[in-house]
């Protein structure tokens, strides 16, 4: 059985004082029952990390905090990067990697992904890795096919332990902050097909543990045809994780 994943990623969004009292706001609506069903992560921009995790531990409240990206180097001449090792003493249990904006805005590419992702298994975290089409690619090639290919590239040279701890997220690019949701049919069938991508790399019994999210304007009007499709596990979510009370919904929804 998975247990679904609720991640909010507040990407380049609240400075450290807003975070905590969105972190506070979380907390004070928060129905512990419901971390019975369903993991919760939020992912604040690096220097609101120790802080907003400081709200939940405070608050006795399970709420991980993970970050939106990292290097894969242990230390050394890589200025503005953070290691996994930092992230890890700040508390982050998870780390969002090849984010499409990541991808699209700063060049990152599939190798790099794969390092990333490779290093914060090694770390000891969970790798969240973020795959998904262009309007283009969905319009005038083969989505599926282009998809399974950044998840082939992302999980490269991993074993099967190593590959049942990952998170795999998909989010098509053309869903990201329009307001433009895929179908509760599209993204099922892409998610569907991580997940037989997984059992042909890595055998049934991984494809069974993974996680596979739903990314792309996920709102509480959207949430409960995802959620019950039978390989959304979750989702990532950006706008909607802005506000206590909507964050809240998707949570509760699960
Ligand atoms: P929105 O929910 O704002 O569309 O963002 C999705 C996303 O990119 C989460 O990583």
């Amino acid at each position: 059985m998975r247990i679904p994943l609720i991640a909010g990623n507040w990407k380049m969004n609240l400075g450290i004082a807003e975070g905590v009292v969105l972190s506070q706001n979380i907390c004070n609506n928060f129905d512990k029952s419901w971390l019975d069903r369903v993991d919760v992560l939020v992912c604040p921009p690096a220097i609101g990390l120790r802080p907003c995790l400081t709200v939940f531990e405070f608050e006795r409240l399970k709420v991980q905090v993970g970050a939106q990206n990292v290097h894969w180097q242990p230390q050394g001449a890589y200025t503005g990067e953070l290691s996994c090792d930092m992230l890890a003493s700040a508390g982050c249990t998870a780390v969002i990697v090849g984010h499409s904006e990541r991808r699209n805005l700063f060049g990152e590419t599939n190798e790099q992904v794969n390092l990333k992702l490779r290093a914060v298994l090694a770390q000891g975290m969970t790798p969240i890795a973020c795959v998904g089409e262009s309007l283009a690619v969905r319009e005038g090639h083969d989505p599926v096919e282009y998809v399974c290919a950044q998840v082939d590239a992302a999980l490269a040279g991993i074993d099967e332990a190593e590959a049942a701890r990952c998170v795999i997220a998909y989010e098509p690019v053309w869903a990201i902050g329009t307001g433009r949701t895929a179908t509760p049919e599209q993204a099922q069938q892409m998610c569907a097909a991580i997940r037989a991508l997984v059992a042909d790399r890595f055998g049934s019994d991984v494809a069974e543990q993974v996680r596979v999210l739903y990314g792309g304007s996920v709102n509480v009007g959207n949430i409960d045809a995802l959620i019950v499709q039978p390989d959304i596990d979750g989702a990532l979510v950006g706008g909607a994780s802005l506000e206590a009370s909507s964050f809240l919904a998707l949570i509760k929804a699960c």
